[in-house]
């Protein structure tokens, strides 16, 4: 009984899209998102393999029907591709979809595997088509590398679609030649407005001024209307349940995304809840309140507490989130790392 009904939250919200960190490492050191000698959290504290098994099946039997496997990074956990494996015995069977975010650095060598496990769409994340730009951004990522990742994702039927975080200074220049490479490439393009988590220390990168993020803070709306300078732009009306909007470009037909997580503009249409690579159950991206889920997996093998946690986290999910800039400086609120959260 337990497992049938479907999790809705307290705004008549069914919660249907989950994404798991399946890692805190990763192989890059994007400085929005992590320092460059970061701290790792110990082996134990993480999640098995396992176990993340365990929680992301017990999500799909209560309905979550959309599964995103993020980090860190998540190619870069060992033994992720037999993770993969075992999860697609779910798709056609609750899930529709088993999808992740990348930075690309091992899509060469997991793409073909990722396919055949009915991966169907990628989301690798590029900020740049300049290779010192992108060493500059990623510190420890080399762009051939990537691309050759991306190329694989399609030789192997991958939709690729990439996120790109818009960074005033850094890659405004490079709007229109990223959106025509995604055109000549039939890649699905999304910008990202950069989010206040992290160090961010881009002015030796090519950003202005000494306020670190504030200074690369590129609004997106500034960036829509340079894109409306020289393409028609048709407003698209489907929503994913999340934080992102599209476009279609007239001349083009390209589609363009923009997240925009600052805005309140998509609470009222959340359908999604997170798990951090610990099983931290994040119930709102913006807001702190969380579940602890590892604590019921190592209790106990019977999923029943599991369950229950689940349920009473939903229960508690917020109507929507709270970011503000201003109140960051002040009180260093939200200072959780997206590579925790899983962006
Ligand atoms: N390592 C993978 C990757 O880079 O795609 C998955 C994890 S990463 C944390 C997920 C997404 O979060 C990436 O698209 C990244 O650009 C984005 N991200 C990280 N820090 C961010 C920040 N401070 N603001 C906005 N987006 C951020
Ligand atoms: Fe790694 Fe992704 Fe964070 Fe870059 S954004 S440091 S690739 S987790």
């Amino acid at each position: 009984m337990d497992q049938v009904a479907p999790l809705i939250d307290p705004f008549a919200r069914p919660i249907t899209y989950l994404r798991v960190s399946v890692t805190d490492r990763c192989d890059f050191r994007c400085v929005y998102c992590m320092a460059e000698h970061m701290q790792f959290l110990p082996k134990a504290d993480l999640l098995t393999l396992e176990e993340l098994d365990r929680l992301c099946s017990a999500f799909v039997g209560l309905g979550v029907r959309k599964l995103r496997i993020t980090g860190g990074e998540p190619l870069v956990r060992r033994g992720i591709m037999g993770f993969f494996r075992a999860m697609s015995r779910h798709l056609g069977a609750g899930l529709d979809e088993l999808t992740l975010t990348t930075n690309g650095s091992q899509l060469a060598r997991h793409a073909a595997a990722l396919a055949d496990c009915g991966v169907r769409r990628v989301n690798v994340s590029l900020d740049t088509l300049n290779p010192d730009r992108f060493a500059a951004i990623t510190r420890w990522g080399r762009l051939p590398q990537v691309m050759e990742g991306i190329a694989a994702a399609r030789a192997a039927g991958l939709r690729v679609k990439i996120n790109t975080v818009a960074l005033k200074g850094v890659n405004e220049a490079e709007l229109f030649d990223l959106v025509r490479w995604c055109g000549d490439e039939g890649h699905d393009l999304t910008f990202i407005e950069v989010m206040p988590m992290g160090d961010l220390g881009l002015d030796a990168v090519g950003g202005a001024g000494d306020g670190g993020r504030l200074d690369q803070y590129w609004p997106l709306s500034d960036l829509r209307a340079r894109l409306a300078e020289r393409f028609d732009l048709i407003d698209l009306t489907e929503r994913s349940g999340g934080p992102a909007r599209y476009v279609r470009l007239a001349q083009t037909g390209q589609k363009i995304g923009f997240i925009t997580p600052l805005t309140h503009n998509f609470c009222e249409s959340c359908n999604r809840v997170r798990v951090t690579c610990t099983g931290e159950l994040f119930m709102c991206l913006g807001q702190e309140d969380n579940a602890d889920l590892r604590a019921p997996l190592r209790a106990s093998p019977d999923d029943t507490a599991l369950r229950q946690t689940i349920r009473a986290a939903i229960a508690r999910k917020p109507r929507g989130h709270d970011f503000d800039y201003s109140r960051q400086r002040v009180s260093g609120q939200m200072s959780r790392h997206m590579s925790h959260t899983g962006g």
